[in-house]
């Protein structure tokens, strides 16, 4: 098991690595991980395919516990995996096109929130005075991840925007 050293944790923190590391110990709970290691190796990153791995990192006020193994910037997800009915409370999925950044992340009680940032040539958000990035928040699920390419998730950002 890595250790990944970003996410502050307390005994009570689920996921948290030391206590991770202490359930892995027990039998029970290790069975319980099976299922869970299970249902994650049915999520791809919907930009690459690639599998996903461990990653605990907060971001702004969120926090996240797995990424996309190949560039976590692509997919990163909550993935709650200590409770009787695995879910993913919430996913993010970056991609870039042009002069954007399309920053989506998907809630499992059906919403939707899409920030449009301007990016310079290296990708880098361009930060403007006065000029907030664009917000748009749904209160259904936009997209579908699990059978999409970045292509298709840039189509659909665009039909979404027209429609803002
Ligand atoms: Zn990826």
């Amino acid at each position: 098991m890595k250790r990944l050293p970003y996410w502050a944790h307390n005994p009570e923190t689920p996921g948290s690595t030391p206590v991770f590391r202490y359930h892995l110990s027990q039998a029970d709970i290790q069975l319980d991980w099976l299922i869970a290691k299970a249902f994650l190796n049915t999520l791809k990153c919907p930009i690459c395919k690639s599998r996903l791995d461990l990653y605990e990192v907060h971001d702004k006020s969120r926090k996240y516990n797995f990424c996309c193994s190949s560039n976590w910037e692509h997919y990163r997800i909550f993935f709650i995996h200590w409770e009787a009915t695995l879910r993913v409370e919430y996913e993010t999925v970056v991609v870039y096109e042009g002069k954007h950044q399309y920053h989506l992340t998907q809630y499992d009680d059906n919403r939707t929130e899409l920030f449009v940032y301007d990016v310079d040539a290296e990708n880098r958000i361009i930060d403007v005075k006065d000029k907030k990035p664009f917000l748009g928040r749904y209160s259904q699920k936009m997209f579908d991840f699990t059978n999409t390419t970045k292509e298709k998730i840039i189509n659909r950002v665009k039909t979404i925007l027209v429609f803002s």
